[in-house]
């Protein structure tokens, strides 16, 4: 006998951005159910993610106002400064987050810590269920309700089926929805390092032919040592090489990428690798059906603004859903929807384009495109407006924002 569990909003996929929607919704009174293939244990596994991601402003007043930051604060290192160069020619955009305000871009934070505040904040909610160790397989939409498909037999049925299962959707299949992917060739290594001096909240860009290096400052470890993290972006040939390098070799290798600033360097822990694509699905919605997070839209890490692109459909889809629920109407009727891909299309689509760009015009050896990206440089650190207008974007504070995203909502 088929058992059948009901819902208002069904999730599937409960990562970074899948336990964010659930916990939004749950925050407006509405049933949710969260399923995922992997246990808890599993994503807060120090293996499983060695990525830290940066976390703009904007974000960390949704993860405030769905109550996880409280558990994320203490962790969590904030960017005060931030240094773009080209190569290793002289000179560099510097930003400095006080020349627009009092708060910071945004903090770095090990994605582990992020899963781990989502995870506190899941135990403590109370309208929402989580069916862990299951895969959603499919879903069949109907006039008034759709429902889901677990591989066990189990079905999960709601006025509304959300995908947040990642750049590789199954879902995004299951309902038939065309998207564009282009792969990179680039492989980002990841990890963290420990320095000898205080990074003071700095953060480094720096452009390589092969890719974008960057180092990210993170909390200092319980035992005083300070620590930043590291994507290292290589083209996909060369980075198994790099990843395999004894430790005193790699050592060596970074600290020549990073520069004098942090000291003696000293990587700790696991290297990571993630082969880099973009991904972007050309409609977000379908009868009953939106998808979120990297499931919708799949970008290069070169501006660290992936997960923050998730945050923004979180809060805009939690928006919309709850006022439709306040005025009694049906959450997964065709005009919430549309206003959701409206609203979410202009800026996922714009963001997607210009770390592509950015990406083609940093990371090559042109001698012209060389000459263009540091007269580019060089305009940005002599125009303040333009460099006010690169911050306050960094920090995720430009464009149509979500009520969740403004500063007028009060932490919880
Ligand atoms: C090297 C690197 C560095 C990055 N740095 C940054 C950064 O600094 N800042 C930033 O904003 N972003 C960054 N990103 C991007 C960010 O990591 C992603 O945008 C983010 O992880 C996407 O989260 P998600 O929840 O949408 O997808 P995922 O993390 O992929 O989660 C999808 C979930 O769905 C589950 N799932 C899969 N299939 C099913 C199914 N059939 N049924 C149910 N569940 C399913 C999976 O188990 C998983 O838990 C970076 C990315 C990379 C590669």
């Amino acid at each position: 006998m088929t058992v059948t569990h009901k819902y208002d909003v069904v999730i599937a996929g409960g990562g970074l951005v899948g336990n964010a929607v659930a916990l939004a919704l749950a925050g407006e009174n509405l049933r949710v159910a969260v399923v995922d293939p992997l246990a808890a244990t599993t994503q807060l596994d120090a293996a499983f993610d060695g990525r830290t991601s940066a976390i703009s402003l904007g974000s960390v007043r949704v993860l405030r106002a769905i109550g996880v930051w409280q558990f994320l604060a203490a962790e969590a290192s904030p960017i005060h400064d931030i240094r773009v160069c080209d190569g290793y020619a002289p000179g560099y955009v510097h930003y400095a987050a006080k020349e627009v305000g009092e708060e910071p871009f945004g903090y770095i934070l090990e994605n582990r810590m992020l899963r781990h505040g989502l995870y506190e904040a899941l135990a403590r909610a109370t309208n929402i269920t989580r069916y862990s160790l299951r895969s959603v397989t499919g879903y069949v939409a109907e006039p008034d309700s759709v429902t889901a498909t677990l591989e066990n037999g189990e079905t999960l049925t709601g006025q509304l089926l959300v995908a947040a299962d990642g750049r590789l959707s199954r879902l995004r299949d299951a309902a038939g929805m065309d998207y564009r992917v282009i792969s990179y060739d680039q492989t980002a290594i990841v990890c963290a390092v420990t320095h000898a001096n205080p990074h003071h909240g700095l953060a480094l860009e720096r452009f390589l032919p092969p890719g974008p290096f960057a180092v990210l400052p993170l909390a200092d470890s319980a035992d005083g040592q300070h620590r930043s993290g590291i994507v290292w972006t290589e083209h996909d040939r060369d980075a198994p090489i790099f990843l395999a390098l004894p430790e005193e070799e790699f050592n060596a290798e970074l600290m020549r990428r990073m520069g004098a600033y942090w000291g003696e360097t000293r990587v700790i822990g696991k290297r990571f690798s993630y082969p880099l694509t973009l991904m972007h699905a050309t409609r977000f919605t379908a009868p009953r059906f939106a998808l979120v997070g990297d499931a919708a839209h799949g970008i290069h890490p070169i501006a660290g603004q992936g997960v923050n692109l998730g945050y923004r459909d979180v809060a805009a889809l939690t928006e919309i859903l709850a006022g439709q629920h306040r005025q009694g109407g049906d959450l997964g009727a065709p005009e919430p929807l549309a206003h959701y891909e409206r609203w979410r299309k202009f800026d996922s689509v714009s963001m997607t384009a210009s770390t592509d760009l950015l990406n083609r015009l940093f990371s090559n050896r042109s001698p012209g495109l060389t000459f263009l990206r540091r007269s580019g440089l060089k305009m940005v650190e002599q125009m303040p407006p333009l460099k006010h207008f690169f911050m306050r974007h960094a920090m995720g504070l430009i464009g149509d924002l979500p009520k969740m995203m403004r500063s007028e909502v009060l932490p919880k």
